[in-house]
Parts: structure tokens; sequence; C-alpha cells
């Protein structure tokens, strides 16, 4: 424990003797373990290194049901969110047996002891109503709610911890601070007021003003403290932004504001969320915080609706502004002026004067089309960073996957297309088909039905990742069955961005053409006997219903093909 300049008591947990941490580490290698999930490893770093103060553990049944009802740990002090640690049934079986109650819990990663946990008690929650009290609402629209659904365990174990090590970090280490590190770094420089600004997002103009008119009417210098840890599923990835916030910190005046980053794992449950946002900034040695329109929100519930109304944040860290030890910065809707060239908050615009907004969903489309995005949005560098992550269309990488019956065609489409790519340049080439995939160069046509759908996924990875790197990949490899090209579409739309572009072309042609020049004679063994599993002859062929393309090469010449085929996909 620290008595420190600003933010209050600190429960810093790793402030101990060297020699502490050496033998609970020592002690740590004799106890049973629990893997944590990245979320519980977000929680658990928040509470060694004090972000979380007053916690020193995992929340107990006594904490967990006064939190989930009241907002309040057992004691009374103002703790909105449950911190819970969720295991299932087997590993409750296994801490019955733990020596002295005491377990160690390991950093998914790299398997490190991060601290021991000396258990409290074990407890069942009821999911559903920490939903409802919790989020509001149990409804899966709200990803907390998917979360609680599908990734919690069955019980929570509570109890305090020790600390052993912080996690590790190899990304942006300079940027990430503890409490306790950045308390002393604002007492070195000599800084007494300090508005902290919470963000899951990109910023651009309206969030480098909306700081600055907090510092301005506050007197303070400004905290840029974006979470690193979990933010909403489908958000910019931390590694883009926190190059976004580098580009950003240059906009300010010399001396005026700094990074951190917090690694935090979020719950998007707006009003609570914004209360627990103010004490963990407080912690920090913040004295003021920003709350501006929807806090933390997470977007439209099952009904088309907020989840929670634009200000309930405010309302709601105001309630408590007397227990907080953290001015709350109000702010409504930063919107941009043209005729003066500023922004300014929707309650301070002059009524009849025009302004312009650039939502989130526009500024995607934009990012995608390669459409400007203007000057009084955002900077230079910022939208240089995000087109770097999320390049138009017609950069980004995509594949090609062919579908056909034996001696079909495709793989000669898949060759013409590469020479085609290849005169075309732009952007590296890949050819991936089944013969070259497969182990020891063996045919992928004479692979079983389960031995195929693996060499699927393992197309589909490497074509996933090629794609996702820009290229032009063309996979080829014998699918004659739905799952296994679904399987491969699923790889390399997961990847979200840049290499979602997926596009099959069916190549249709009737089997007795396949079989009339079929010069290996593979169709021949197979109506002997001596191939078995050849799709057409004594296995089906699922002919796909989502192909882009459909050629049948007793039909269309390959230029045609081709040429067909370059339309919808460099041309989208
Ligand atoms: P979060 O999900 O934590 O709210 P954001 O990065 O979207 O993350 O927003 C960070 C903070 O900035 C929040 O307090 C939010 O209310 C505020 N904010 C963001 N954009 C605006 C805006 N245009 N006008 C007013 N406040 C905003």
């Amino acid at each position: 424990m620290a008595n420190a300049p600003h933010g209050g008591i600190l429960k810093d947990l790793l402030a101990r003797d060297e020699d502490i941490h050496h033998q609970l580490k020592d002690e740590s290698l004799i106890l049973d373990d629990i893997i944590l999930s990245d979320r519980q490893l977000c929680d658990l770093e928040l509470i060694i290194n004090g972000g979380f103060s007053p916690l020193e553990g995992f929340m107990s049944q006594r904490d967990y049901d006064s939190v989930v009802d009241t907002l309040r740990l057992a004691d009374g002090t103002l703790f909105p969110m449950p911190v819970t640690l969720d295991v299932s049934r087997e590993v409750v079986d296994r801490l019955s047996l733990a020596k002295d109650k005491r377990v160690t819990l390991r950093d998914p990663r790299d398997g490190q002891g991060i601290a021991i946990l000396t258990i409290d008690n074990i407890y069942k929650p009821d999911r559903v109503r920490e939903a409802v009290k919790v989020l509001g609402a149990d409804d899966p629209a709200h990803p907390s709610v998917v979360y609680l659904r599908t990734r919690v365990k069955e019980f929570y174990v509570g109890g305090r911890v020790s600390a052993i090590q912080a996690p590790a970090y190899f990304d942006y280490v300079p940027f990430r601070y503890t409490p306790a590190e950045l308390r002393a770094h604002f007492k070195k420089l000599a800084w007494r007021k300090i508005v902290a600004f919470q963000t899951r997002n990109p910023m651009h103009r309206a969030h480098r003003e909306l700081t600055v008119r907090a510092a301005r009417q506050h007197q303070a210098n400004v905290l840029i403290h974006p979470v690193v840890g979990l933010t909403k599923p489908g958000d910019v990835d931390h590694y883009t932004r926190v190059r976004v916030y580098k580009a950003i910190m240059a906009k300010y005046p010399n001396g005026m504001a700094h990074l951190a980053l917090l690694p935090l794992a979020m719950r998007m449950a707006g009003p609570r969320e914004a209360v627990w946002h103010a004490i963990i900034r407080k912690n920090y040695g913040a004295t003021h915080f920003i709350v501006g329109r929807d806090h933390a929100g997470p977007g439209k519930n099952s009904y088309g609706k907020d989840f929670y109304g634009p200000y309930d944040a405010q309302e709601l860290v105001s309630k408590y502004r007397d227990e907080l030890h953290i001015t709350m910065v109000p702010f409504q809707q930063m919107t941009y002026l043209p005729s003066t060239d500023e922004y300014m908050p929707a309650d301070e615009v002059p009524s009849g004067v025009p302004t312009l907004d650039i939502s989130g969903t526009e500024l995607r489309r934009r990012l995608k089309t390669g459409a400007t995005i203007p000057d009084w949005f955002s900077y230079d560098a910022v939208v240089k960073t995000l087109r770097e992550s999320y390049p138009p269309r017609l950069k980004q990488g995509f594949v090609i996957f062919l579908s056909g019956l034996y001696n079909s065609g495709y793989d000669t489409v898949a060759r013409a297309l590469q020479t085609v790519f290849n005169e075309q340049g732009g952007r590296s080439t890949s050819l991936l088909l089944g013969d070259l995939t497969c182990n020891n160069n063996e045919s992928d046509h004479t692979l079983s039905r389960e031995e195929r759908y693996n060499h699927l996924q393992r197309v589909g990875f490497v074509a996933s990742e090629l794609a996702r790197a820009g290229a032009a990949v063309i996979a080829a490899p014998f699918a004659p069955h739905e799952a296994g090209r679904q399987a491969v579409r699923k790889a390399v739309t997961l990847q979200g961005a840049s290499g979602g572009n997926f596009f099959i072309i069916h190549v249709a042609t009737p089997i007795e053409y396949c079989e009339k020049t079929d010069r290996r004679g593979v169709y021949a063994q197979a109506r002997a006997g001596i191939v078995k599993g050849l799709s057409g002859v004594d296995e089906d062929f699922e002919v796909p219903k989502d192909a882009n393309l459909t050629v049948d090469l007793t039909e269309h010449s390959i230029p045609q093909v081709v040429h067909s085929a370059l339309l919808f996909c460099l041309l989208q």
C-alpha cells in the first residue's frame, strides 16, 4: 500500500520486496494452477497493480452479490462492476484438493505465474440475474451477454491474491504504466490537475477538441488513456489504434498531454462502466475524467434501440460524485461547424447554425472505397495510419476458390488466372493447387472424406494468411463437398477487414466430358473399382450454392472465364 500524491490510497500489490516475489514464485511452482482466460488476465493485472483499488482479489460471494445489487462492495465502498474468476466444474473438483486453499493463477500466453490466490469461497452465480442487473438486459445483442452465455464458466472463485509479477508485454512497452508509475510521472512533471480521456476507438479531430476544451475548462493537463485490453468485438485492433494515438499526440502543444495504455477488459456496460472507469482513472492519478455521449455503449439491442440513453452514463457518475474523488467532465455530442471551422458540443451550438458529422459506419465505408476523408474530420497522419490497416478494396488481398469435378478443367482455370494476375502486377499471386498442398505430393483426389476436410482447413488457413497480407490467392484443392468449401470460406472471411474477399468459381463441365478427356485414366480406374471414392462415380459431388461464377468449359473458353473472373474480383 502506498499513499500517493494523486488518487488516494493505492492497493499496489506489486510494491513488495523482490525477495517476496521470488519466494512466491517458488511457492507457486508446487501449487495447483488455473490458466486464466484473456479477460481474467486483464482483470488480474489491474487487481495487482492497483488499477482496481480497493480490490485485492477476485470477488467473493458477499462482495459479488452486493456489487450486482447495489454497485457497492459488502463494506459499502462504491465499486460498480463484478470482478470475478469463473471456472468449470472440473476445476472446482481439483481446487477442493488445493494445498492450504492456495492456487497459482497463470498467464495463458506463456504459462507464467502471475499471482497466488487464496480461496475464500466458491459459488455458483445466476448469470441471467447478473446480465439483467449489471448490463441492463439479458439480451444477446449485448457483447457481454454473449460472453456471459458462451464463455463464462459455471462457478466463481473468490479470494485475495498475492502478486508474483506483472504479465509480460512486448508491444508498446514505453506506453504501459502501472498506476504507481503514472502517479510518479505526474509528480515528476508537477502536473496537479489531470483530465483523463477514455477511448477504445481511433481518435480524430472531435476527440482532440474535446480533450483540449476539458483541459481549458479545468486548467488541467490531458491523459490520453486508451483501453488496449479487450474492447467490443469488431473494434479497430489496438496496434492500429496506438499508432493513431501516437500520431494524435503530436497535435497537442508540447508538454500538455500524455499517452498511457490501459490493459482493461471492457464490459461495454454504459453507465456502470463509466463509474468504474472513473474509479480506475482516479487510481491512475487523474483528477478529472471525461464522459461524453454514449460512454462505453454497446450499440443497439435486439429491438434496434440503444441499450442505454446517450447521457445515462453522465447521470450515474454524477449521482456518485461525492464518493468518487475524481471530477467528471461531461460533454454533449461534439459536432463540426463548417461556417467557423470549429467543433462545439451540441448544447452550445446556436440554433440554425449548420453542422457536419461523419458516422463510424460512413468512415468505414470511405476507408473501404478509398473515398476522401475531409481535413475537418481527421488528420492526415491518422487517416494514413487507418488506410494502411484498412486498405481500400482495390488494394486488399482476396481468394478465388475453384471447384469442380476431377478433370473438369478447374486447375487449368486456376493456372490461367495466376498468369493473368502475375501479368497485371501490383500484388503477389499465390496458387494453391490441391496436389501441391497435400502431404508427400499425393493427389488430393485420393484422400478420404475426413482427410480432405482437414486438408481444406489447412488450405483455408494458408489462403487467409496470404490474403490478409494483400495477395491474390487462387485456391484449387479438390473440394466436392459443401462442408470443406465452407471451412475455407470461414477461415478467409473471419480475417475481417482485408481478408474478407472470397469468391467461388464453379467449373461445371459435365462429367461425360471430364471422363472422355481424362488422359490419366482416373475415371476408368474408378469405374473398375481400383480407385475408390471418386466424386461423380462412387461418391457424390455437392454443387456449390454460393458460387459467384459458374462456367462450363464445353461452352466457355479459358480466356472467357478468366475475363469474367477479373470483372468480379478486381472491379468490385
Ligand atoms: P467508449 O466506448 O469507451 O465510449 P469511445 O472511444 O467511443 O469509447 O469514446 C470515448 C469517450 O469519448 C467517451 O466518453 C465518449 O462518450 C466520448 N465521445 C466520443 N466521441 C464523442 C463525440 N463526438 N462527442 C462527445 N463525446 C464523444
